[in-house]
């Protein structure tokens, strides 16, 4: 017999390791009957089974009935008890049992197994036919509701109004006939919904029963909760079939749940909640207010005290923090499942940390304990989560955190009121590199347009700034200073709250929590940076981010793009001056005057990263992004011609116009950028060069130690590189020779369109180092534009799965990552020890890195904020 098809087994035929088969909560009771806890007997119905029935859309694969009925055959010997005898009747639950834990998205039915017979011989062995009537009442609920979908408020209607006529509180309150009259009431209600008579023969109710929880794996819930959670869609559930032990039969009964460590905290202390009298989704779903654990200790002693033993017990087993279900019949404990906890982020750090200390797990276990994403939450300041609102509108969430502050419409406003200490909130349809100051001093940005990896979201996440991003429900009125949502109406001056995180927007302040970069988390990260191979390094454009950067962990800098330099206000002018200028002799004057700006911005670079890389990427845009808007500077012509004012503005102004015209292409992204800009002007190049080398030399001279690479983008040609790299060359030998000395440098270059990709053997000729650019490698390798794909077809095919993930945000392995592998392996068939990283957002991107650890890359470059989820994901990504 093939064991990986066998659809039934024995509670004690199974262990932890057969998870895949015997789902989560299978196979962790299983263990904790061989290891001598005590739990309910039963048997598991494989998630093969599951499966085979969804591929035969519904029908049971052949023998499994007969399987199951010789199982419960089995069961009744083992008890002495007979399911639905009016003799020593049997009862038992049918759960649900995913291989991924779902807690609370498929469904569990108690109590099968009672009816009209076996009510009373309940009962009557209980000495307690209050507790039997009890059980009666809540299998019909629960049945009904699952397996024949009746909907819950008809029975909790019921209910509620049986406790009101009797005027009492609680179902505790309610007498044997009351129960009695109930289920009465709860079999007609059935009855009214299901057009017909409610099943009295428990193995036909049990045989629907393991139907309905089969069914529940594809119910809409359980479908949002795996694509949340990326889990596949074909596991299936498995479904076990238990004894009921009874936590409602009396004051010496009890159910309860606890974690052997606090959950949100991950302190070690008690936590946990129970019932007296009653069954374990009275404490789940809350339907009566539950008594915190350590009260158990004076209702119940003895079983408290075995609790905790137990608790110890499997934790250590386990060797990490246990969510356990547990019932106490007549002062006897049994536990019902058990599994590793769920868990914040703080958790998470503090429990893995403190086991290690303990010497429960290694430092490398530790490390798979924790998710990537919980490293994103303790960077962030995060809204309280206990706010209770909710939102007024959602968009996307490209880049974490929370934020509180005052509407304004305009970078310009932003920058005044952030600068004047205001906290505010930079709402536009979309954000510009001209809205790059009023970014800054904002608390978060809001987009009505753009998706996670528009420019908005990628300087956001940047600068560790909250950002909504795609909000299309905003209908923002820029000139009007108002924004609308549905029927609310927002005026600049109103307070709002962003969550990056889930991309919730909120009316009014919410609370927020600080970020959490504590102990725990400095030394796990530390633990990764001993195990990983993978060099980390940041994307930094300023001394301020390089610092900050290095405080991350940064291992240098593996991309300083040079053009927000160009783009600062107090430049501009100077850079305008240098695109208009007329013929080489002006350019090269404008181009002077921009020198000792860029120089200052190098200095401060070298400066932080002091004895580690850097590497400095020539200007790689097009130059209409340094222009005003073509539809802009043409309405401003039309005005000025109408107003008839000023001559020379108005002839100003069209001479930028006509600038703005000859330079604007159609495709810029494919146009005149990058090494072909630098190949066109090769001044521009020439005037960073000497910026670099003066900035080196001053760094030098104050006592630090720069490290310069110098990077050209967008080559397609080597004979572009080779050119570049002569310039480079000259122009730096230049600079040593009027200096009089010289610092050790590299050139390298981009790897950025899929001809350098394939051509990599030809490149590596001229390059000293390779850096994959993946956002623009994605772009001109899928050949999708990022910012019109991600607000349209896009998202449509994340949705419809088409593709399996935004291409930007995690790398699409087989084509761009393929072209990462050819690069890499032509470039260095070449050069042997030809070094090669990554720069762009799936450097910080977990998915991306384990890719970028197969290929053999010798770096990441990611930005300051991702640099420590980038040295944890490298870790893991060699475990
Ligand atoms: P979920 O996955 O939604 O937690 P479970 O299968 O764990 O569903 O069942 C929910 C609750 O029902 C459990 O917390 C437990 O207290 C109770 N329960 C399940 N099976 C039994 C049983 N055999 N005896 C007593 N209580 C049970
Ligand atoms: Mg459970
Ligand atoms: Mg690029």
């Amino acid at each position: 017999e093939n064991t990986s098809t066998r659809y039934l087994y024995d509670l004690s035929e199974g262990d932890a390791s057969m998870k895949a088969l015997l789902g989560g909560k299978g196979a962790n009771v299983a263990e904790m009957l061989r290891l001598g806890v005590p739990v309910p007997d039963g048997f598991t119905v494989t998630t093969a089974a599951c499966i085979e029935a969804m591929n035969r859309g519904g029908d049971w694969p052949e023998n499994l009935w007969e399987d199951t009925l010789e199982a419960l055959e089995r069961l009744e010997e083992r008890t002495g008890r007979r399911l639905g005898s009016g003799d020593k009747p049997l009862l038992v639950s049918v759960r649900s049992g995913a291989v991924v834990s779902m807690p609370g998205m498929m469904d569990t039915i108690l109590n099968l197994g009672i009816g009209d017979d076996s009510v009373e011989a309940l009962g009557a062995e209980a000495e307690n036919p209050r507790f039997a009537w009890d059980s009666y009442r809540r299998f019909i609920q629960m049945y009904g509701e699952v397996v024949e979908g009746v909907p819950a408020h008809a029975y909790e209607d019921a209910l509620t109004r049986m406790k009101r006529v009797r005027g009492v509180e609680q179902d505790t309150d309610l007498s044997v006939d009351d129960l009695k009259e109930l289920v009465e009431q709860f079999k007609e209600v059935s009855r009214e919904h299901m057009g017909a008579e409610f099943p009295t023969d428990p193995r036909d109710q049990l045989h629907r029963s393991i139907d309905a929880v089969f069914r529940s794996w594809q119910n809409p819930r359980a479908g949002i909760y795996r694509r949340a959670n990326g889990i596949p869609d074909d596991l299936g559930t498995a479904v076990n079939v238990m004894q009921m032990v009874f936590g409602n039969r009396g004051d010496t009964s009890a159910t309860g749940v606890c974690f052997t460590r606090n959950p949100s905290t991950g302190a070690k202390e008690l936590y946990g909640e129970f019932l007296v009298n009653a069954q374990g989704e009275d404490v789940v779903a809350g339907i009566r207010t539950p008594r915190p654990l350590a009260e158990m200790e004076s209702v119940l002693p003895e079983a408290y005290g075995q609790l905790l033993e137990t608790m110890n017990r499997l934790e250590g087993h386990y060797g990490d923090m246990q969510d356990i279900e547990f019932t106490v019949e007549e002062g006897s404990l049994y536990l019902l499942q058990t599994r590793n906890g769920k868990r914040t982020a703080p958790a998470a750090f503090k429990v893995a940390r403190d086991l290690v200390d303990e010497g429960v797990i290694t430092q490398e276990q530790a490390l798979h304990r924790i998710e990537p994403a919980q490293l994103d939450q303790l960077l962030h300041p995060a809204i309280d989560p206990d706010h209770g609102q909710s939102p007024v509108t959602k968009g996307l969430n490209a880049s974490p955190g929370a934020a509180v502050g005052e509407i304004v419409f305009d970078s310009d406003t932003a920058e005044q009121r952030g600068k004047a200490g205001d906290a505010v909130i930079l709402v536009r349809w979309e954000t510009t590199p001209d809205d790059i100051g009023g970014t800054i001093m904002a608390q978060g940005v809001l987009t009505a347009h753009g998706g996670m990896t528009s420019h908005a979201a990628v300087v956001a996440r940047g600068m560790g700034k909250p950002c909504v991003a795609g909000a299309s429900a905003l209908k923002i009125d820029a000139t009007g200073k108002k924004v609308t949502i549905g029927d609310t109406v927002l005026r600049e001056g109103d307070t709002i709250t962003l969550d990056g995180s889930t991309g919730e927007v909120f009316l009014g302040a919410l609370e927020l929590v600080p970020p959490q970069i504590n102990e725990d988390f400095q030394a796990v990260v530390g633990w990764a940076d001993e195990v990983r191979r993978l060099q980390v390094r940041a994307n930094a454009d300023t001394g301020e981010d390089a610092a900050r950067a290095r405080e991350f962990g940064a291992q240098g800098i593996g991309l300083c793009r040079t053009e927000h330099m160009f783009m600062a206000e107090d430049r501009l002018p100077a850079v305008r001056k240098m695109i208009l200028a007329g013929d080489e002799e002006e350019r090269a004057a404008a181009l002077e005057t921009i020198l000792p700006m860029q120089q200052e911005d190098f200095e401060a670079i070298f400066e932080a990263m002091s004895g580690l890389p850097v590497t400095i990427r020539l200007l790689d845009p097009p130059l209409h992004e340094f222009l005003p808007d073509l539809v802009e500077q043409a309405l401003l012509v039309q005005r000025l011609e109408l107003q008839g004012g000023d001559e020379t503005e108005l002839r100003e102004a069209r001479v930028l116009l006509a600038q703005v015209k000859k330079l604007t292409e159609m495709n810029p992204m494919l146009g005149t950028r990058g090494v072909r800009l630098a190949l066109l002007y090769p001044e521009i190049p020439q005037m960073q060069v000497r910026a670099i080398a003066r900035a080196a030399f001053a760094v030098a001279e104050r006592g630090g130690e720069p490290l310069v690479e110098i990077m050209v983008p967008l080559v397609a040609y080597a004979e572009e590189l080779r050119r570049m790299r002569e310039l480079i060359d000259e122009t730096l030998a230049e600079e040593f020779e009027s200096a009089g000395k010289e610092f050790p440098y590299t050139v390298g270059t981009m790897i950025e369109l899929p001809r350098a990709a394939v051509v990599a053997d030809q490149i590596a000729e001229h390059a000293d180092f390779f850096s994959f650019g993946t956002n623009d490698l994605t772009q001109t390798g899928i050949g999708i534009s990022r910012d019109d794909a991600e607000g349209s077809f896009l998202a449509a095919y994340v949705d419809d799965d088409v593709v399996p993930n935004n291409p930007f945000a995690s790398i699409d392995a087989d084509g761009v990552g393929g072209l990462v592998r050819i690069g890499t392996d032509r470039g260095r068939q070449t050069k042997g020890d030809l070094k090669v990283g990554v720069c762009g957002e799936h450097g910080g991107d977990p998915a991306s890195i384990a890719l970028f650890e197969s290929i053999g890359l010798d770096y990441v470059s990611c930005s300051p904020y991702r640099v420590p989820i980038a040295r944890f994901s490298a870790a893991r990504a060699v475990l």
